[in-house]
């Protein structure tokens, strides 16, 4: 518990008084002049040097291979085995069962992966090959 060190305005009496009575007014013991106790300033908080912002992991592009996407698009296609390689593994299990949509989505996806549009499940285009 830390008290109050303050000096009493009136006869300049050293004086103490309990955290709590921070704001209050008591009679000073020495003089008797009403003096109010003053706010303790809060220890001066060092001011926080702006953490650097954290290294962003590059989110432009997939980590994911294209030669991968590509090769198992092109050989898996219709089995949505490339959208399962870049965690779409909803879109592969309905692309699994409908064939790659007769061919013709998992097609599109070929396409895709080769102009460098096909995304991973984060949304970021596989562009690395
Ligand atoms: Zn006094």
């Amino acid at each position: 518990m830390t008290d109050i060190n303050f000096d009493c305005p009136h006869c300049q009496q050293n004086l103490e008084a309990p955290l709590e009575m921070a704001g209050d007014s008591l009679p000073c013991p020495t003089c008797g002049t009403l003096i109010q106790v003053p706010v303790k300033a809060l220890k001066a908080e060092r001011p926080r040097t702006a953490a650097p912002p954290p290294e962003e992991p590059e989110m432009s592009k997939s980590p994911k291979s294209r030669t991968a996407a590509a090769l198992c698009c092109l050989f898996l296609g219709p089995l949505g085995i490339h959208r399962f390689y870049v965690g779409k593994i909803g879109s592969g299990v309905a692309q699994c069962l409908t064939i790659g949509g007769l061919g013709i989505w998992s097609l599109i996806d070929l396409i895709r992966v080769l102009t460098g549009s096909f995304s991973d499940k984060e949304g970021r285009p596989l562009q690395a090959w």
